[in-house]
């Protein structure tokens, strides 16, 4: 399998809150490389480019580490831009407009820019707009990331935050294992729904968001999947299975994980409604204590 994750610099960089951002998401990134580093677990970081300006140099700085041995950066747009709201040729400013920074750095290290991921997987919502990305994405010379097991660690990730503005340290503990479990059922899932589809072990690509949530989960999610029988390998490995090589012709609205599209594409009937649902305590956290906001 191979892990990626999205929205770096870090999930909360555009935040009116620039200083504590800095610290935050220096320490976030400190401990997902240092996990990353010691496991020898090579990963690929996608970037919003409005996130790096947002953290200035420290942005920058974070960028120069993600770009180094087995870690490397792909696009994710210049904002986390939604794809059915836009145009192609505003689509395409986002792609450009996406490679400010990591263009120049990919290059300095003898790399090119090889995976782009739309924010929200929104890779086309008609099958004119998913054709003309498909088009736009090979024009400007990038495969399209694909993601093939989300555990929704973004909503996990949420509920953290806000019990971490809140220093209520007890709940980050309940959150965190609430991930852990949610991790636990999800990967097998996934597992079993594309090897359902595709009739054969394919790798996967875990998604995964830079946030502050996954630098103290991290380990612990690298561990669930070697109980799972995954081996770590790089995206394009991953993606260099004949199963990737072309994407699925799906159109959708939603940004459903591969398995699915897959299942569409080959007309495979799978059952979505037994994909257990992250927990209703969990989406609704940051709303229930936003009372306490200061
Ligand atoms: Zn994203």
């Amino acid at each position: 399998m191979a892990i990626t994750f999205d929205d770096l610099p870090f999930v909360s960089g555009g935040h009116d809150r620039p200083s504590i951002n800095q610290r935050d998401a220096l320490d976030t990134e400190k401990h997902i490389l240092l996990t990353l580093r010691t496991e020898h677990i090579p990963a690929t970081g996608f970037v919003n480019e409005d996130k790096v300006e947002a953290l200035g140099q420290t942005g920058i700085d974070l960028l120069t580490e993600w770009n180094q041995n087995e870690l490397e950066l792909g696009n994710h747009g210049y904002h986390h831009f939604d794809s059915n709201n836009l145009s192609v040729s505003d689509i395409e400013q986002e792609i450009v407009r996406g490679e400010t920074h990591i263009r120049p750095l990919a290059e300095s290290v003898g790399r090119d820019l090889k995976f782009f991921r739309f924010p929200y997987n929104h890779t086309g919502d008609t099958e004119e707009q998913r054709i003309a990305l498909a088009d736009v994405l090979k024009k400007h010379g990038y495969s399209l990331a694909a993601t093939t097991i989300d555990t929704e660690d973004y909503l996990f990730a949420q509920a953290y935050d806000c019990a971490y503005s809140h220093h209520y340290d007890e709940d980050m503990t309940k959150i965190r294992s609430a991930f852990l479990d949610y991790v636990r059922i999800e990967v097998p899932y996934y597992q079993h729904l594309n090897e359902t589809v595709m009739g054969r072990d394919t790798p996967a690509v875990m998604l995964l968001h830079a946030s502050r949530l996954n630098a103290v989960v991290l380990k612990e999610v690298l561990k669930i999947f070697r109980q799972n029988n995954y081996r770590f390998v790089t995206l394009s490995q991953a993606q260099s299975d004949p199963v990737y090589n072309l994407e699925p012709a799906v159109t959708t609205k939603y940004g459903p994980a591969w398995g699915y599209r897959w299942a569409r594409e080959r007309q495979i009937k799978v059952n979505g409604a037994l994909e257990q649902e992250a927990p209703d305590w969990i989406k609704s956290y940051c709303i229930a204590h936003k009372a306490n906001d200061d």
